[in-house]
């Protein structure tokens, strides 16, 4: 039978860098929704779509976007671009959640992750996957951290890759993500009610794997 396990949370709790070795240790395919909404909104900043929910609904609903996976992880496209680094541009990160809270352009996208979902045993993370792209998951985790220490993890990442940075400006940033999505009409961030949550604040990256391994084969 199809497995999905679902993996919900704030932003830079961990859950792309987690969902992605869980799947790779389960061999189950590895879905970043976040990355859809990112490729999205640069499309929409390239096209100057502005934050017109028309505009952007008529946008997400022709966009051509495409998830590959690749040894080194998931290469994502839209419209033949390879937008893989770009989407984590500090432009992109300020713009999505104002893209990703209009519903025309959730619509589409849902419609597409229950697509890939469907065509084998999946890991997928994002906001709303135990609450509303997959409701039927068998495992669901909701899994965060506190504020100082997923600003801290995003600002070591961001440092390690050569990204110049603030950790002040990067907490900001954070905050104002999780305030738009969890207070957005349609499908906020929130925890399932049949979620488990994992608490990260504190642990190693192997531990809070073996944490949601544990819960899978529970
Ligand atoms: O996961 P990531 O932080 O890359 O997601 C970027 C943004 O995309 C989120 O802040 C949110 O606005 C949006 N998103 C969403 N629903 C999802 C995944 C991401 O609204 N399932």
């Amino acid at each position: 039978a199809l497995k999905a396990v679902a993996i919900d949370g704030p932003a830079g709790a961990g859950k792309s860098t987690v969902a992605r070795e869980v799947a790779r240790r389960l061999n189950y395919l590895y879905i970043d929704t976040g990355a859809m909404y990112r490729a999205l909104a640069w499309w929409a900043l390239r096209q100057d779509v502005g934050c017109e929910p028309v505009a952007l609904t008529a946008l997400a609903e022709a966009a051509e976007i495409r998830l590959v996976a690749t040894d080194e992880g998931t290469r994502v496209w839209i419209h033949g671009h390879d937008v893989t680094e770009a989407i984590r541009s500090p432009e992109v990160s300020q713009h999505v959640s104002q893209v990703a809270a209009v519903a025309g352009v959730r619509a589409p996208m849902v419609r597409l992750q229950q697509q890939m979902a469907a065509q084998g045993c999946v890991v997928m993370d994002g906001r709303d996957i135990g609450t509303r792209v997959l409701p039927m998951a068998q495992v669901k985790i909701f899994l965060t951290a506190s504020i100082e220490e997923r600003a801290l993890r995003r600002y070591r990442e961001l440092c390690a890759r050569g990204v110049p940075v603030e950790l002040a400006a990067l907490q900001q940033e954070i905050e104002a993500r999780d305030q738009a999505d969890s207070s957005r009409a349609t499908d906020p961030l929130r925890q399932a009610d049949d979620a488990v949550v994992i608490d990260t604040t504190g642990m190693g990256l192997e531990q809070v794997i073996e944490a949601v391994l544990a819960t899978v084969r529970r």
